[in-house]
């Protein structure tokens, strides 16, 4: 029997544009363009200067702090400059320029074996690795390996409902590299001292459930669970109240319901940084839409511009008309090709006018449209207006840091009113007055 949460939307899923593409290496730019930001928390601190030579898989900068992570080189090379850049996510963050050499040198670190290694050296690499999750977030995946000791953990969820439409890549990672999802989660589970791991999956990945259903067979305490296409099933409170009927009350996180849960990619590169000893330097990602030549699943360094990727997918149509970093619900507009690519960008949207038509904005019909769609029960018009006028304190009180910034109230208005976008500004803006309340 399948499983889902209330409200949410159906947009049209447009997955078959890549789910039968299996993933490609693009090859390796001349240069890339690496941020010190790609995580939640603090810039990492760089540790090389100009002309510095660095082999792919060394560390360049380390992290800042408890909520930060290293960066890596994805190549080997030099280093040319460093420079501010604007990233997909639209944070500014210093960024190293390296051209790559033709040397085929790499540092990378020594692999473990996955069934012997103890719980404190997982967590260890993952924290070496500069693993960040892969889910939007980028938070640093080591802190959410170490439970705090008060908190009783059931299960760890392996999110792999891929809800955006367009995306595939998580779908390719469960047909393509099911042996690597499964020990990455029974390195999770080891790590986090958890005894059961659920898989949740949507119910439009028919040949992913049958590949996992075969695998999972002899798995005591692994098991899969299959939830409604939904938009948005995959935001961690939706998940975890389809799979264990449990919610996570506002202001509290997944450990306070006994649950922890990652993206099912975030376990493939906990497979590679223990099995392979590779940090995460690479990223896994979708291209498509109805603007791109050739929608593909690529493996691209990370630093990758993203005029790379789409060259090597044959070029944007006449009729483009918006890019986009991550899914078309969540992900972010972009304005300049020679933007890179980050640790956790799953997708590279190129929409046309049909696609992405930008209704002229009109004043709020009161149609309720958005208050009844909302998964979270908040009241999108009110929180909008509030943040439009710089009412934060107004905000706050009716729930404007809970908001997850799904989209779904966007989506759903006639009145082509920008919900989403505006909440986020009042949460961005609203951060400095939160901390004064808080303290
Ligand atoms: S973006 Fe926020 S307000 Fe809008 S539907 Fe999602 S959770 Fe609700
Ligand atoms: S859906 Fe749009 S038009 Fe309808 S009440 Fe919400 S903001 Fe107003």
């Amino acid at each position: 029997m399948t499983t889902t949460f209330k409200g949410g939307v159906h947009p049209a899923e447009m997955k078959e544009l890549t789910s039968e593409k299996p993933f490609e290496f693009l090859p390796l730019p001349e240069q890339i363009c690496l941020p010190l930001s790609q995580h939640a928390g603090k810039q990492a601190l760089l540790l090389k200067k100009k002309g510095d030579a660095v082999r792919k898989g060394e560390m360049i900068a380390e992290p800042d702090g408890f909520i930060s992570a290293p960066i890596h080189s994805p190549v080997t090379g030099k280093i040319n400059k460093t420079t501010s850049i604007i990233t997909l996510t639209g944070i500014r963050s210093e960024a190293v320029i390296i051209n790559r050499s033709d040397i085929d040198e790499d540092d990378l670190m020594e692999p473990l074996n996955p069934v012997t290694v103890a719980r404190e050296k997982i967590i260890e690499r993952v924290k070496q690795a500069g693993i960040v999750g892969q889910g939007g977030a980028a938070f640093p995946t080591y802190v959410k390996l170490s439970p705090p000791p008060d908190k009783k953990i059931d299960y760890v969820i392996l999110n792999a409902c891929e809800c955006e439409p367009y995306l595939t890549r998580d779908y390719r990672f469960l047909i393509e590299k099911t042996e690597e999802v499964i020990t990455g989660l029974k390195l999770i589970l080891k790590a986090a001292g958890v005894l059961y791991g659920i898989i949740g999956v949507e119910d439009n990945k028919p040949e992913a459930i049958k590949k996992l259903e075969n695998v999972l067979r002899n798995e005591e305490n692994i098991s899969l669970k299959v939830l409604k296409t939904k938009y948005p099933q995959g935001a961690e409170k939706m998940l975890i109240k389809a799979v264990t009927g449990r919610e996570v009350p506002p202001g509290k996180l997944p450990f306070d319901v006994g649950c922890i849960i990652h993206n099912v990619g975030t376990a493939v590169s906990i497979y590679n940084a223990v099995v392979k000893g590779e940090p995460q330097i690479n990223a896994f990602l979708t291209v498509s839409g109805l603007g791109i030549v050739e929608p593909k699943n690529l493996i691209v360094p990370v630093g990758t511009p993203l005029k790379n990727i789409i060259d090597y997918c044959g070029g944007i149509k006449e009729n483009a008309k918006k890019i986009v970093a991550g899914g078309p619900m969540m992900g972010f507009a972009q304005f300049d090709l020679n933007s890179p690519v980050t640790k956790a960008t799953s997708g590279i949207l190129v929409l046309t006018g049909k696609e992405a038509p930008g209704i002229k904005e009109s004043n709020c019909l009161n149609c309720g449209r958005c208050l009844s769609v909302c998964p979270l029960d908040l009241a999108p018009t009110r929180l909008y207006k509030f943040s439009r006028f710089d009412k934060f304190e107004e905000a706050i009180d009716i729930g404007l840091q809970t908001c997850m910034e799904c989209g779904t109230c966007t989506y759903n208005c006639p009145a082509g009113i920008p919900l989403v976008q505006w909440i986020r500004y009042g949460k961005r803006k609203s951060s400095a007055l939160l901390k004064q309340k808080t303290n």
